[in-house]
């Protein structure tokens, strides 16, 4: 996505729906207006899913977190068109959610695409690698559910043996998403693009 000069000061214009500083920090709850379940994306791009998400399910608060200052105004004139007070989104690192979020304060985990860092060196950055799946299990309430969707073949091996080693249950496994598509599916940006290429699309529901 091209860089966009005035995307921090847009960002900080919308204040009510972004949070670029670190406002919310340990108190996400007084963030909405409503006390509801909370469920998080990671990695959010332009926000089809999670947008879609919220106009579904208006009892439950989504948090859309992204790192991209220049994909974050997209879903933000999303989140703006639509009205939506049950979302809001978050400038921040995945490195970080532990500075932000509370222990047991959230209710779900998603993760669409995620970066694949197919290099071995760089496995670390992946949002399934166990340093990640530590912060999740910490912000998650017990028995929550990690909810994680790719194409990538090498990824969705790796967030296996990762998840396994961790210690998590499998809950749910689709090979092939779009073969015979549950009705209930959300094709995100990246899975609407690939799934046009041919690739087949991996889910998989884990709880701790
Ligand atoms: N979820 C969207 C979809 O399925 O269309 C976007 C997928 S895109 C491949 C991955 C997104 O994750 C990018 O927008 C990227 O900026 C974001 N991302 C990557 N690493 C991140 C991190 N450490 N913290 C927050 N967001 C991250």
């Amino acid at each position: 996505m091209r860089n966009k000069p005035w995307a921090i000061d847009y960002l900080e214009s919308n204040a009510h729906i972004v949070d670029v500083n670190n406002t919310y920090s340990k108190k996400i709850k007084t963030f909405f207006d409503k006390d509801q379940p909370i469920h998080i994306e990671v990695g959010t791009g332009m926000g089809i899913f999670i947008t879609t998400l919220a106009q579904q399910n208006p009892e439950i608060n989504y948090v859309g977190i992204e790192i991209d200052k220049n994909v974050m105004i997209r879903v933000t004139e999303k989140v703006l068109e639509l009205g939506l007070s049950n979302v809001r989104l978050l400038l921040l690192d995945a490195n970080t959610l532990m500075d932000y979020f509370n222990e047991n304060e959230v209710d779900k985990v998603y993760l669409n695409f995620s970066d694949p860092w197919p290099k071995v060196r760089h496995a670390k950055r992946r949002l399934t690698h166990s340093r990640f799946l530590s912060s999740y299990k910490q912000l998650l309430k017990k028995d929550s559910i990690v909810e994680f969707k790719t194409d990538n073949r090498g990824l969705f091996e790796f967030s296996l043996i990762s998840m396994n080693a961790f210690g998590m249950t499998f809950e749910n496994l689709n090979l092939d998403v779009h073969d015979d598509e549950p009705k209930e599916n959300i094709r995100t940006e990246y899975e609407e693009k690939f799934s046009q290429r041919g690739h087949k699309i991996y889910w998989i529901q884990a709880s701790f």
